[in-house]
C-alpha cells in the first residue's frame, strides 16, 4: 500500500531548507551507518528542530504515527543531512553508544548461518562473524557474510583450545591459517580477533602460563583489535531456550543503555536455538529505537580483564 507523502515531503523540504536536522529511522528496518533509508508506509520520520516538540497531523492518527518532531532528545540513529528527495535519506552520523548493538556470533561458520543471514538482511542489521573453519562450506559463507556487510573476524582456524593454547607460536599459526582463509574468501585482511573463550579465559592456564597476557600483547603491537563481550546470551551451556536467550541478550542490552554504554552481544551460530533468538531480539530493538551495527575500527573496545 502506497501512503501520500506530500506533507511529509513539503515538511522535510522546508526543514532542510531552514538548516534543521533531520532524523530517520524505519521501524521495520535498522539503518545502517551510511545507509540509504527508503522510507515507505511503515517508516516512522523524526525531525529534530529547535528545542520545541510538534507532531505532525494531529488530525490524523496515520500521520500522527509516521511523522514525529522532537526537540533536543539525543539521536538514536543518526542525522540525515542530505536528502535528494523525501525517499532517499542519507544517515551520515552514529547513534548514541546506549542505543548501539554490536551482535557477535562465535564459531561458525555452521549449520544455521545462512539461516541468520537472512533473519539479519530482513531487519537491515549488520553484525560481526569470529569464524572457523570447521565447517564444510565455511568459505561460501564467511563470503556471503562480508557480501552482506557483516564484519568477519578471525575466531580460531581449529578451535582446539590444547592445540592454540599451547604457545604464543601455535597461537599465532592458527591464527594465521583462519586469517588467510577470510583474506581467501573475501579480499580483505581481518583486522579483528575474539580469543576462544575470551580474553579473560582461565582454561588456557592448563596448557600455558600467562599465555592470554602475551597474546594480548602481541596483538596489539599486530595492530589487531580483540574483542570480549558485555552482553552474554547464555547459549554456550546455561539454556538452549530461544525465548530465554533473547530474554538474556535484551535484559543485558537494557543493563548497558542505563549506563548509555554500547552492547557487544555474545552468541553462536553454530547453535540452532541461539539463532532462533535472533529475530526476537532484532524485532525488540527495533521497535525500541536500537541500531545494530558491525564493529569497525571506530567502534568502541570492550576488553576483559585478562586473568591468565
Ligand atoms: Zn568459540
Amino acid at each position: 500500500m502506497k501512503h501520500d507523502l506530500g506533507l511529509l515531503g513539503k515538511t522535510v523540504a522546508l526543514m532542510l531548507f531552514v538548516g534543521s536536522i533531520i532524523w530517520a529511522w524505519e521501524a521495520h528496518n535498522v539503518a545502517a551507518v551510511r545507509d540509504t533509508v527508503t522510507v515507505t508506509t511503515a517508516d516512522r520520520i523524526t525531525v529534530i528542530a529547535g528545542a520545541e516538540q510538534t507532531t505532525y497531523g494531529e488530525d490524523s492518527e496515520k500521520e500522527k504515527q509516521q511523522v514525529i518532531v522532537v526537540g533536543s532528545a539525543a539521536p538514536r540513529i543518526g542525522f540525515i543531512n542530505k536528502a535528494e528527495d523525501v525517499s532517499k535519506l542519507e544517515i551520515t552520523e552514529e547513534p548514541t553508544p546506549g542505543k548501539t548493538v554490536y551482535l557477535t556470533f562465535d564459531d561458525g561458520p555452521g549449520k544455521y548461518t545462512g539461516q541468520l543471514l537472512d533473519i539479519l538482511a530482513e531487519y537491515g542489521a549488520k553484525a560481526t562473524f569470529f569464524t572457523t573453519s570447521t565447517y564444510p562450506d565455511s568459505q561460501l559463507l564467511i563470503r556471503r557474510e562480508a557480501e552482506e556487510g557483516h564484519t568477519v573476524a578471525v575466531h580460531s582456524f581449529s578451535h582446539k583450545y590444547s592445540q592454540i593454547y599451547a604457545s604464543a607460536d601455535a597461537f599465532w599459526q592458527d591464527y594465521g591459517q583462519q586469517s588467510e582463509a577470510i583474506e581467501f574468501a573475501t579480499g580483505a585482511k581481518p583486522r579483528f580477533l575474539r580469543f576462544p573463550g575470551g580474553s579473560s579465559n582461565t582454561v588456557s592456564a592448563n596448557y600455558c602460563k600467562g599465555i592470554m597476557t602475551e597474546l594480548a600483547d602481541e596483538a596489539g603491537a599486530a595492530g589487531l583489535r580483540y574483542v570480549d563481550w558485555n552482553v552474554y546470551s547464555g547459549d554456550a551451556g546455561e539454556t538452549t531456550d530461544a525465548d530465554t536467550i533473547a530474554q538474556n541478550v535484551i535484559d543485558g542490552i537494557l543493563r548497558n543503555t542505563k549506563n548509555d554504554n554500547p552492547s557487544v552481544v555474545l552468541q553462536h551460530d553454530t547453535k540452532n536455538f541461539s539463532v532462533q533468538a535472533v529475530e526476537k531480539i532484532l524485532q525488540w530493538g527495533v521497535e525500541n529505537g536500537y541500531t545494530f551495527l558491525p564493529l569497525t575500527t571506530e567502534s568502541p573496545v570492550c576488553h576483559h580483564q585478562i586473568a591468565n
